[in-house]
């Protein structure tokens, strides 16, 4: 409980969205108070122990099988979904989910401290710079007030926060630029042997779309992940990886548990 009852800011909610603007606040002298609706644990690297427990009994291992609901904060579960008759989407008793149109919303998310990033995949991509304006380009949608370039910075900053690991020659496809000294965070998370194999195979072949040749190419997703620090980051200053919310000495690495959605066993793809 807050020992003041004035704040300049309150803000609702302490996932991403809601930690980033308090961060951001309170380094700027702001007093913030965050509330959140779903159950909080402590920063204790113990306590994240029990989420893994959790997971680790579940019988069906879905993005929300560490975090169970609290009775004043209840969250949608995949399980919910039971697809759809004749144009209605389906739904089991109870669940948390009431939606009526022919395409519904097919994900979930978290309600405790921490939000919905305590189960995310990490995957940290740009948007094209044709994605903003698609009216334009395609006659499709609608085009955006504000473009990529306007974004940049904020990318830059999001990348920063989360951590990204990415190989900025990789990701320049389709237009994609980036400022001409920049690099991610961390080095690009090694591919497995069968996204090599992938690569390999489709070197050389192509597929049609509506007439035309296109060839393929496989790259590797920007992760929020821990590989290991780009020491060029930042002009050369590098960049220092985060580790576990309680225990920095240990997540600061992607040991490839290969559970990270949704829960990594070393707290390394979960925001902090
Ligand atoms: C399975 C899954 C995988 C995903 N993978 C990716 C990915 O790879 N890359 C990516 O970029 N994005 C991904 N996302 C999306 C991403 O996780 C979300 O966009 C992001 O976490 C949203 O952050 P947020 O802070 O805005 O909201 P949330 O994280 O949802 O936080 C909202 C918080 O507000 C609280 N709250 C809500 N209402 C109230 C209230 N009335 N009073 C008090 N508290 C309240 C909730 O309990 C919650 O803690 C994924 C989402 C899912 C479900």
């Amino acid at each position: 409980m807050a020992k003041e009852d004035k704040f300049d800011v309150v803000i609702v909610g302490a996932g991403i969205t809601g930690a980033i603007a308090a961060k951001e606040l309170t380094e700027q002298g702001f007093s913030v108070l965050i509330l959140e609706a779903g159950a909080g644990k402590s920063f204790k690297f113990e306590d994240y122990q029990t989420y893994l427990d959790n997971y680790y009994t579940s019988t069906v291992r879905t993005p929300n099988a560490p975090f169970p609901a609290t009775a004043g904060a209840p969250q949608p579960l995949i399980t919910d979904q039971l697809g759809i008759e004749n144009g209605i989407p389906q739904f089991a008793e109870g669940s948390y989910f009431h939606q009526v149109g022919p395409s519904t919303y097919q994900s979930t998310y978290t309600r405790q401290m921490g939000g919905t990033t305590l189960h995310w995949l990490g995957t940290c991509l740009r948007m094209l710079p044709s994605d903003f304006s698609e009216k334009t380009l395609y006659n499709s949608g609608k085009d955006w007030p504000i473009n990529y370039y306007d974004l940049m910075p904020y990318y830059r900053a999001a990348e920063l926060e989360i951590g990204v690991s990415a190989d900025v020659d990789e990701q320049a496809f389709l237009g994609i630029e980036f400022e001409p000294s920049y690099v991610y965070p961390m080095n690009k998370v090694p591919q497995s042997y069968s996204d090599l194999k992938l690569q390999e195979w489709t070197k050389y072949a192509q597929f049609k779309y509506d007439g035309t040749s296109y060839d393929y190419s496989v790259v590797s997703v920007p992760q929020g992940r821990n590989s290991t620090p780009n020491p060029a980051y930042n002009n050369g200053k590098g960049y220092v990886p985060v580790g576990a919310v309680g225990n920095p000495d240990i997540g600061q690495r992607c040991e490839g548990n290969a559970a990270c959605v949704p829960i990594c066993s070393v707290q390394e793809n979960t925001m902090h």
